[in-house]
C-alpha cells in the first residue's frame, strides 16, 4: 500500500484533477489511499471570509462564498460520472449553504475564534475530497471519500492541533485496511476532530503531515507527496532561477529545510515516516514521470556540502539585554519561561555574557512576552528579519563553510550567527529585504558545481 497525497495546485481545476485521476489509475496495484488539500487557493479565500464576516463585512464575505461555490461547481460538475452530478452539485450546494450560514453567525457575532476559523477552514478539503473521489469514480476507478473528522483525533488546540496517536491510527487502521483492499479511500488533509467531534486543523500546509499520519498508521510501503515542483531543490524557486532538484535526501536534513521555510514539505511530516522508516517521496503532478526527491533514513554520501538553502521570512528577532545578569546564572531560564508561559517558539538563538538574541515567527503574544522580560531586562525588538539556513548532512565535516558563507555574503549585513545544535546546519538572521539577494549569493557559492549523483 502507498499513500498519494496531492497539494492545492495539483487539484486546482478540473483539468489538474484529471491529471490526478490518471496518476492514481497507473498506480492502482499499489493499493493507494490518497488525501487531497483544498483546491488551490481555497484555504486562503475561506480564512479570509471569516476575517471579513467577523469585521463585520457581512456582504463582502457572502458574495466572497458565492464566488467560492460557483468555482467549485465549474471545475468540479464536469468530472464525475453523469448520473453522479446530480448527487454532487446537491453535496456543494448544502455545504455551502452551511458555510454562508456560518459566515452569517460570525458577522452577528463579531468575533472570531480559533475554533470558528478551523470550522471555516475546514471547507476547503471536505468539499475536494468528495470532489476527487466522484472525478475517480467518473474515470472508473473504484474510489471512496472519508471524512478524516473521523479518523485523525486531535487535542484542542484549533488551527495547531496535534493529533492523538494511538486513537488516530487505531481508527486510521479499522476504517481503511478493509476499505483500500476493494477501493481507493480519498481523505481531506489538513482536517481533524477533538474526541468530542469539534472540527479542529493541523496548522497551514497541514496536509503533508496528514499523508504521513495516515502513512505510518497504515505501515505504507511509500508516503508520496505530488506538488506542483519537480522535488527538494537547492532553494526556492521563486528566489532561484537555476535550482536543481536534489535526488535523495535525510529525513533529518528534509526536516531541517521544511522547519527553517522550504514550503515544499510541512516540518512535521517527515516525525511518523522516521518511526516507521518509510520513504517519503516528492514528486510533480504536471510531470509524473520525474523521479522527484526520495527523502530516506540514512545520509546520503554527497561531494556537495550543502543539498540545499532555506529562508523563512517574518521573522523578529528580540534582544534581551540584562547588566544585572552579568555572571548570574538563572538568566536564561527566566527568559525561557517567560517564552514558556506564552505558548510561543523560540527557532534561533545566540547568548553573549549579558544578552541573548533570539528569533520568533509567531509574534502573537509579542507585547505580553515583552512586557514580562522587561520586567528584568532591557528588550529590543526588530520586526522583518529572515533566517536563511544551509542545510546538509556534510556540512559538520567540512572546514571552511562559514568562511565561504560570510565571503558571498560581502555587503549584507548578517544579524545574527547560529551553528551548533545540529551541526548539520548553519543558519543566520539578515533583514528582509536582503534575504532573496543572500539566498542567490550562496547558491551561487555552493551550487556551482554539483555532485550529479545527487543532483540532477
Ligand atoms: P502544495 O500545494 O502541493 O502543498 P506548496 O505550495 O505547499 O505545495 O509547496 C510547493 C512550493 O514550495 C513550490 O511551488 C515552491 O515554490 C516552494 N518551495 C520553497 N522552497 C522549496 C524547495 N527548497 N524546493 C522545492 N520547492 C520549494
Ligand atoms: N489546505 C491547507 C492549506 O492551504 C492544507 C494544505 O494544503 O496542506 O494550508
Ligand atoms: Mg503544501
Amino acid at each position: 500500500m502507498i499513500v498519494m497525497k496531492f497539494g492545492g495546485t495539483s487539484v486546482e481545476s478540473a483539468e489538474a484533477i484529471a491529471r490526478v485521476c490518471e496518476i492514481v489509475r497507473a498506480r492502482l496495484d499499489q493499493q493507494p489511499v490518497v488525501v487531497v488539500s483544498a483546491m488551490g487557493k481555497t484555504t486562503n479565500r475561506l480564512l479570509a471570509m471569516a476575517r471579513q464576516a467577523a469585521a463585520g463585512h457581512r456582504d463582502e464575505a457572502l458574495r466572497e462564498c458565492e464566488e467560492l461555490h460557483r468555482f467549485h461547481r465549474a471545475e468540479a460538475l464536469p468530472l464525475p460520472k453523469p448520473e453522479e452530478r446530480a448527487l454532487l452539485e446537491k453535496f456543494l450546494d448544502e455545504h455551502f449553504r452551511e458555510l454562508a450560514e456560518l459566515l452569517r453567525g460570525l458577522a452577528i457575532l463579531g468575533e472570531l475564534t480559533p475554533r470558528s476559523l478551523d470550522a471555516v477552514a475546514s471547507y476547503g478539503e471536505r468539499l475536494s475530497s468528495q470532489i476527487v473521489a466522484a472525478a475517480l469514480r467518473g474515470r472508473g476507478v473504484a474510489a471512496e471519500a472519508v471524512d478524516s473528522r473521523r479518523l485523525i483525533v486531535t487535542d484542542r488546540r484549533f488551527t495547531q492541533a496535534a493529533p492523538l496517536f494511538p486513537e488516530t491510527n487505531a481508527r486510521l487502521r479499522r476504517e481503511l485496511l478493509p476499505l483500500v483492499r476493494e477501493r481507493v479511500p480519498v481523505l481531506g488533509g489538513f482536517i481533524g476532530a477533538t474526541e468530542d467531534g469539534i472540527t479542529t486543523t493541523l496548522g497551514r500546509g497541514g496536509s503533508d503531515f496528514t499523508a504521513s499520519i495516515v502513512g505510518a498508521a497504515l505501515d505504507a510501503r511509500e508516503i508520496q507527496i505530488w506538488t506542483d515542483v519537480d522535488g527538494m531543490l537547492t532553494a526556492d524557486p521563486n528566489l532561484v532561477e537555476g535550482a536543481r532538484r536534489v535526488k535523495t535526501i535525510s529525513f533529518a536534513e528534509a526536516a531541517e529545510l521544511a522547519y527553517f521555510g522550504a514550503k515544499v514539505l510541512h516540518p512535521a511530516t517527515v516525525l511518523p515516516a522516521v518511526e516507521k522508516n518509510i520513504p517519503v517521496l516528492i514528486l510533480n503532478s504536471r510531470r509524473p514521470q520525474v523521479p522527484g526527491t526520495r527523502i530516506v533514513a540514512e545520509s546520503v554520501a554527497c561531494r556537495n556540502p550543502v543539498k540545499s538553502i532555506a529562508c523563512k521570512r517574518g521573522i523578529t528577532v528580540m534582544d534581551v539585554h540584562s547588566t544585572r545578569m552579568l555572571m548570574a546564572y538563572g538568566f536564561l531560564h527566566r527568559i525561557f519561561e517567560v517564552f514558556d508561559e506564552c505558548e510561543t517558539a523560540v527557532d534561533l538563538l545566540a547568548t553573549s555574557e549579558v544578552s541573548v538574541s533570539l528569533t520568533i515567527d509567531n509574534t502573537e503574544r509579542l507585547d505580553e512576552i515583552a512586557a514580562r522580560l522587561r520586567q528584568f531586562a532591557e528588550v529590543g525588538i526588530e520586526h522583518r528579519q529572515a533566517i536563511v539556513c544551509l542545510v546538509g548532512d556534510n556540512i559538520r565535516y567540512t572546514p571552511g563553510i562559514a568562511a565561504r558563507t560570510f565571503g558571498a555574503l560581502a555587503g549584507i549585513n548578517v544579524r545574527m550567527i547560529s551553528q551548533g545544535a545540529s551541526l548539520r546546519n548553519l543558519s543566520f538572521v539578515v533583514a528582509e529585504d536582503d534575504a532573496p539577494r543572500a539566498v542567490r549569493a550562496l547558491h551561487e557559492e555552493f551550487f556551482r558545481e554539483v555532485d550529479p549523483e545527487v543532483f540532477e
